[in-house]
């Protein structure tokens, strides 16, 4: 095993060591390769090595077997075929809009979608001559009205972010395809558990063509990685976003790969765990005289609940399926002085951005900066967005109500 380095400086036969450790090695988590260089046996290899369908490796930033192989369990969860992994869920959003768009085009966005991904359209593709428009993600009509020919690329979202209006996926996705549209689905929150992206019907017949995944969320699961993937089912659609990640230089750090590949076994188990505390505390809130309105898409009444019903309702043995994020509308009686101090009294949830990791969150929002159309079917008052961890139901219960209590007793 051990050729003698032909040198004779220590530091020499350091770098250049010869020794190559057995290569049958199984464990139950994979190895963890870091490289922003490749090494090649030789020039022929080096010119004839082709990274872009996963057949050998030329630098870091194009795959290392550590990245192709969350790549490959990705397309696991979510039912793609190809798949990107960038430095962040927005990074996500952002190749999919510079490897699919170009001037002259326009992009239609939900107006209940990832504000930083509105604002990603707003003032960053518009300076490369590319409009937006928001439609209403409860109205299909609405966004069929707003297709023209210069729409390329439908975002979409289920639910939406912070308000958790579920949209009719299926009524929107075949509204684009009959026109011929581009979708790409954030399925941050669906996480490829909830539903199929790629396969709406269960029958292979409709899907997205683009899923854009924040891996910060769920995958993640620790609150401490920021990573995205984009995914798809089509090769021609894959090679642009694969190219334009290139040459934007989109790599991920591959401590946090590994972070994400331990993590993604138990991504189920987590889902469901986060899903069943979620409902049970949602369905207490409702029960709260404090609270006008509970958003949460798997509790009956909420907006679009029976959209959610129709996509994810079989999973879970019937339970559906609906991970652990859901907003309160705090009554319009209390001062924003009130719900600050119902946030800041609150224990075991912590005041943060992001979820999916094992701590319960609180975040309150003020909607009216966040929407540009009319929002008739959200109650008047103070928006509160709970993502909840992986604690005990009762715990997490008994700290909101005594955060009510505060709420209760501070003044107006
Ligand atoms: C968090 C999130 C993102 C952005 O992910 P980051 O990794 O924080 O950039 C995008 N979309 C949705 C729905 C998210 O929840």
């Amino acid at each position: 095993m051990k050729a003698p380095v032909p040198a004779s400086d220590i530091s020499t036969r350091l770098i250049h060591h010869a020794y190559t450790p057995p290569a049958e090695f199984a464990a139950p988590q994979p190895g963890v390769f870091k490289a922003s260089t490749v090494i090649f046996p030789n020039v022929a290899a080096m010119r004839a090595r082709d990274w872009k369908d996963k057949s050998g490796y030329t630098y870091g930033l194009h795959g290392t077997p550590t990245t192709f192989l969350l790549e490959e369990r990705l397309c696991e969860l979510e039912g793609g075929t190809e798949c990107v992994l960038v430095p962040s869920g927005l990074a996500a959003i952002a190749t999919v809009g510079l490897a699919l768009l170009k001037v002259g085009d326009e992009v239609l966005i939900p107006d209940n979608a990832y504000g930083p991904g509105k604002d990603f359209a707003v003032v960053e593709l518009a300076r490369y001559g590319i409009t937006h428009a928001f439609f209403d993600a409860l109205n299909p009509d609405d966004l069929a009205q707003r297709i023209t020919p210069k729409t390329r690329l439908v975002w979409l979202e289920a639910p939406g972010s912070v308000t958790m209006e579920f949209p009719d996926l299926i009524a929107q996705v075949r509204i684009c395809r009959e026109r011929g549209v581009l979708t790409a689905l954030d399925n941050t929150w669906g996480a490829g558990l909830a539903f199929a992206p790629f396969d709406l019907l269960g029958d292979g017949s409709l899907g997205v063509d683009v899923s854009a995944h924040a891996l910060t969320k769920y995958p993640s699961g620790g609150g401490d990685v920021l990573m995205g993937s984009v995914m798809t089912r089509s090769n021609a659609l894959h090679m642009k976003i694969k190219l334009t990640h290139m040459r934007l230089g989109l790599g991920v750090g591959a401590n946090d790969v590994e972070a994400v590949l331990r993590s993604l076994p138990s991504v189920e188990l987590r889902y469901a765990a986060h899903d069943r505390v979620a409902r049970e505390l949602a369905h207490w809130l409702q029960t709260q005289p404090a609270i006008a309105q509970v958003l949460h898409p798997a509790v009956e009444g909420s907006p679009g609940h029976e959209h959610w019903r129709a996509l994810c309702g079989a999973a879970n043995a019937g339970q559906g399926a609906a991970a652990g994020l859901f907003s309160v509308m705090i009554d319009a009686r209390y001062s924003q002085a009130q719900v600050d101090a119902f946030c800041d009294a609150l224990r075991l949830f912590k005041l943060g951005y992001s979820w999916g990791g094992p701590i319960s969150l609180v975040v309150p929002y003020h909607l009216p900066s966040m929407r540009s159309g009319p929002t008739p079917h959200l109650k008047p008052g103070t928006l509160v967005r709970f993502a909840i961890g992986l604690e005990a139901a009762p715990d997490l219960r008994a700290d909101l109500a005594q955060a009510l209590e505060v709420m209760e007793r501070t003044p107006a």
